[in-house]
């Protein structure tokens, strides 16, 4: 017996070892978002640690980074970023690690980059020239030409939802499996596998969104969103976001009265059929905007962040299925 419990105590302990060996020796990569870890973790597969810094069903709009947060990035051999001025939130972190080993790298270089629509004047006129609500290309991510930090706003500002339309994401599998194949370039070839493997799949995401979303009529297509998430999704699916309950990019952004009786105008003149908000964001203004101008609110979107492992969007691939899914049913019935 008690050789027995001596033998499962060393088992135990080597168990133990062999584990944190593993661990240590395994490239940490920390992700600003649940969903690029989500991809990264796809990619890294067994070789890769990867952690998300905002936390699942969280607004990264809102997000605080505290000094843990701070040290664990630091400490981290590989920062995943979406870009395109979507990570306020880092503040002074990525100048702090600069000089540090921490590999820094913007997931979403080479995605086409929409100008936010409210650059074109949320109080004015939203339509252009050809009386469409098209969002405006501005330039390749990565190139010298395009400056999404906050500020350089010649060019109107850049949008960083890009993950609303699954070929972006595809980009960003290629990204990532290149960025973990410098990191760790003996697996290279198995992070080459599971990014075609998994392009595969959003491949086909991307033709099951067109068929869940083909139920909604052409005249059905005009949306409004709570803070504007959405423009990507638009221009790959074929729909008009009119206008944004939150004049700008973000969900924390100021409101005043004379916007909103302009926006409940603009939702009547343009028969819009439903306003979208967010989960992670406070769907108040836009139950009563829809309220005031008689349409529905749907607020059970996700656009942050992925939901809690049971939740109805824990993966990628789930969430952008549930968002399809949702504005199909609001703008089909
Ligand atoms: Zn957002």
């Amino acid at each position: 017996m008690k050789q027995r419990m001596w033998m499962l105590c060393l088992l135990l302990l080597l168990g133990v070892a062999v584990g944190n060996v593993g661990a240590q020796d395994m490239p940490q990569v920390v992700a600003t978002t649940s969903i690029v870890s989500d991809v990264a973790q796809i990619v890294g597969g067994e070789f890769v640690d990867v952690t998300p810094l905002v936390p699942r069903d969280a607004d990264a709009h809102a997000f605080i980074l505290n000094p843990t947060d701070a040290t664990h990035v630091a400490d981290a051999d590989m920062l995943l970023m979406v870009g395109a001025g979507y990570e306020t939130f880092l503040g002074d972190l990525l100048d702090n690690l600069v000089g540090i080993d921490t590999q820094v790298v913007a997931v979403s270089e080479g995605i086409d980059i929409l100008a936010y629509m409210d650059t074109h004047g949320h109080e004015g006129d939203l339509s252009t020239e050809d009386g469409h609500h098209a969002a405006e290309f501005i330039g390749v991510l990565g190139s010298p030409e395009l400056d999404c930090t906050v500020g350089a706003q010649d060019h109107g500002v850049c949008d960083p939802h890009v993950w609303m339309n699954p070929r972006n994401v595809i980009i960003w599998a290629n990204n990532i499996a290149n960025a973990f194949s410098a990191l760790a370039p003996e697996h290279t070839d198995s992070f080459r596998t599971k990014a075609d493997a998994y392009i595969s799949e959003l491949e086909a995401l991307d033709s099951e969104l067109s068929d869940i979303l083909a139920a909604i009529p052409q005249d059905q297509r005009k949306v409004v969103t709570n803070h504007e998430f959405l423009g990507y999704f638009a221009a790959a699916y074929d729909f008009e976001v009119i206008a944004t309950v939150f004049p700008s990019a973000s969900t924390l952004a100021e409101l005043d009265p004379r916007s909103l009786i302009d926006l409940i105008d603009t939702v009547q003149s343009e028969h819009v059929k439903a306003i979208f908000a967010e989960v992670s964001g406070n769907p108040q203004v836009a139950e009563a905007v829809a309220q005031e101008a008689g349409i529905q609110v749907v607020t059970s979107l996700y656009s942050e962040s992925l939901s809690e492992i049971d939740g109805p969007a824990a993966t990628y691939l789930d969430f952008m299925r549930f968002n399809a899914h949702s504005i199909a049913d609001a703008l089909s019935g």
